[in-house]
């Protein structure tokens, strides 16, 4: 008799799916927002050296050296830095902290189209999300936002800048605005392509006591190594310390992500000059091309939009090989859009062909 578990398991379970990427194969994968391969080979040498270590102990639980690397990097103090394994599970760890509202039971807020985890997350909590649709330039609706603010009283706030999947900063006056308007609620900035981008918004962390700020080493070429982390106050980050798991962040991701933050910022900065130029290059030919256009775009992808209907553009590509992300399951304005990682110039190449064929 085969057993049921459904009765064991929490009901939203039944309403989701597991995040299960597109595994087939692709000569050319431009549709998870890595960085392309342009690690020297010195710096390869240099992880390879650090990677050596016993393997019998417990990584340290404080993540002590780590997070002196990221609180230099980022100008703050280590008590306002808690590390996870990628973002991903700080955002997680903040589910699991926050959330509550001010008149009931927890709900988050964010935008759409964005990041698909602060949504995925909260529900397997059985949180309530509320998303409020990104304006017509996928900028931060300010009036609708503070409306939300207002009606559900959300705990935790997610924003995305730049935002994903359509690489766009949210505008610093506006998130101003809605973080003045409610200062019970905790405003995650997640800047996870901040690299890539014009300006961060650590300047509102500064000035407001409910902004935190995540980032994380996967868009800059270390996505393997799992290693994200949130900027916050520390009386927050201690109360998040509750939560996250002793050894969440494993010894050898801990010492080579402190590598790369202390010894290749250089070699990093190289790779995101490289990345910026190819993506304006890419953003350039693509425009070019009749029926295609990009956006603004301040991240390692952009955000084409297209006549044709984005599922036969990305079918097409994946016929020659070339894997980028459609969103024409969600419909709407979204039908038209695809997200492309940018690549090497070789793949950037590959891709131009492509798209000039497939226009
Ligand atoms: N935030 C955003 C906006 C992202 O796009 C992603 C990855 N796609 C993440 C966070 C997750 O990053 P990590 O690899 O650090 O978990």
């Amino acid at each position: 008799m085969p057993f049921d578990y459904s009765s064991l398991l929490r009901p939203e379970l039944a309403e989701l799916r597991a995040y299960v990427p597109d595994l087939a194969e692709y000569s050319i994968r431009l549709d998870a927002n890595e960085a392309p391969p342009l690690l020297g080979e010195a710096a390869r040498q240099r992880l390879a050296e650090a990677a050596a270590m016993s393997w019998e102990r417990y990584p340290d639980p404080t993540a002590a050296a780590l997070r002196e690397s990221i609180a230099r990097r980022c100008g703050v103090t280590t008590a306002e830095v808690l590390v996870g394994v990628g973002s991903d599970e700080v955002i997680a760890t903040l589910l699991t902290a926050c959330g509550r509202t001010r008149r009931g039971p927890p709900v988050v807020l964010t935008t759409t189209p964005t990041f698909v985890m602060y949504k995925m997350s909260a529900k397997v909590r059985g949180m309530n999300v509320v998303e409020v649709p990104l304006d017509e330039d996928w900028d931060v609706p300010v009036v609708s936002l503070k409306r939300a603010l207002d009606v559900v009283a959300p705990g935790l706030v997610f924003i995305a800048s730049p935002n994903n999947p359509t690489g766009t900063m949210a505008a610093s006056d506006r998130l101003r605005e809605v973080v003045e308007c409610a200062p019970e609620t905790l405003f995650v900035i997640d800047e996870a392509y901040v690299d890539y981008a014009s300006r961060d918004q650590l300047d509102l962390y500064h000035r407001f006591p409910n902004v935190a700020v995540m980032r994380t080493l996967s868009k800059i070429g270390f996505a393997a190594l799992r290693v994200g982390w949130m900027i916050g106050h520390p009386d927050l980050i201690a109360a998040l310390d509750k939560v996250r798991q002793p050894y969440n962040v494993n010894a050898v991701s801990q010492r080579l992500a402190g590598v790369v933050l202390d010894e290749l910022s250089a070699e990093v900065d190289g790779i995101v000059r490289t990345v910026k130029e190819e993506r304006e290059r890419l953003a350039r030919e693509i425009s070019a091309i009749p029926g295609f256009g990009v956006a603004p775009r301040e991240a390692n992808f952009l955000w084409m939009s297209s006549t044709r209907s984005a599922e036969q553009i990305h079918r097409s590509l994946a016929e020659r090989g070339i894997l980028v992300r459609s969103f024409h399951r969600m419909g709407g304005r979204l039908a038209h859009q695809l997200r492309i990682t940018v690549g090497t110039r070789d793949q950037n190449d590959a891709l131009l062909r492509a798209l000039r064929e497939v226009s």
